[in-house]
């Protein structure tokens, strides 16, 4: 009998846009007390866009620019598309109005080319471009007061600070916004509600996390965790005893999507997001985890 039940958990599962991968998974949901959540992408919008541009003393804001969106169009990362598009836009822009037939022609805008590009997973990315040896991201151990000052100015905002640099130093900042979505506030309260404690985790800047963390009521914060490490905060809160439901988006949130008790992907996230987790949720919106864990509590009470 308890197998006609869960079919119909399934069936109504897919009608409020949860995609279950099988029956069986609503059982992992009967003991969840801990909902651990990714920051970008789950959290947030993850549509990241160019906010400010800084340049250390001496350095030029345009060049910090170009050089930062050469490296970037290279990558996938959400924060590298956010520079590279602005990159574009904004030197496109500068150009149309120094030299309105060049911008018309398409060219003198374009961004030069990398060579050498590698991705340092949770960290940024590195490469050559025009010959210098060009950084962005968390990659530069000290900066110069100025710059200092900029990134603590932009993460206290909540923006995400990655540091530009070329041939050893660190000379520019670029601050980074992505929205909270609309929702996150109203299903932080709905999973608190279902008596689930809810956890920010993120490889992001612990001042950037707080700040987002703020804004949806959640105070358990664990910030500036490297992608492969994500999955180790998820055993450890199981090693405390806690039964841990994990919500995220990113091929960096696979393994913790895995290893959780319940994972649940986000649907306008990445394939390996989805195949890793136990559940889809179909539209990106948080509050369906709350509905999910809403369905198959009830669907198990059916069946006792
Ligand atoms: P999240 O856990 O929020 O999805 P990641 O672990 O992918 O974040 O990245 C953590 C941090 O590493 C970013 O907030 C950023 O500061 C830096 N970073 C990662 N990739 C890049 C990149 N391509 N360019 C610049 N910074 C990057
Ligand atoms: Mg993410």
């Amino acid at each position: 009998a308890t197998p006609t039940a869960l079919m119909v958990g399934t069936g109504r599962g897919a009608q409020l846009g949860i995609l279950i991968k099988g029956p069986e998974v609503l059982e992992s949901t009967r003991r969840v007390d801990t909902v651990v959540l990714d920051k970008t992408g789950t959290v947030t919008s993850g549509r990241m866009t160019l906010q400010e541009v800084y340049a250390a003393d001496g350095e030029d804001e345009t060049e910090v620019l170009r050089l930062a969106g050469a490296l970037e169009h290279a990558s996938e990362h959400p924060v590298a598309r956010a520079i590279a598009a602005g990159a574009e836009k904004r030197l496109k822009g500068a150009s149309a109005q120094s030299s309105p037939a060049r911008a018309v022609a398409g060219d003198g805008w374009d961004l030069p080319g990398a060579e050498h590009f590698e991705n340092v997973p949770g960290r940024g990315v590195r490469g050559r471009v025009e010959g210098r040896e060009v950084a962005v991201g968390r990659l530069y151990d000290t900066l110069p007061e100025e710059l200092a000052h900029a990134r603590r100015q932009a993460e206290q905002e909540g923006r995400t600070a990655v540091v530009v640099g070329w041939d050893g130093r660190a000379r520019g900042v670029l601050a980074v916004a992505d929205a909270v979505k609309e929702t996150s506030a109203e299903a932080v309260r709905e999973l608190r509600a279902l008596g689930l404690a809810p956890v920010l985790l993120t490889g992001d800047n612990r001042t950037v996390a707080e700040a987002v963390a703020r804004t949806v009521g959640i105070d358990e914060v664990i910030a500036e965790v490297l992608p492969e490490d994500k999955v180790e905060v998820v055993r450890r809160l199981q090693g405390e005893g806690r039964t841990v439901a994990m919500v995220g988006d990113g091929v960096n949130d696979a393994a913790a999507l895995a290893t959780a008790d319940l994972g649940l992907a986000m649907g306008t996230g990445t394939d390996a997001a989805i195949e890793a987790g136990d559940l889809t949720l179909v539209r990106g919106d948080l509050r369906v985890a709350a509905d999910a864990i809403r369905l198959s509590r009830r669907t198990l009470a059916t069946i006792k």
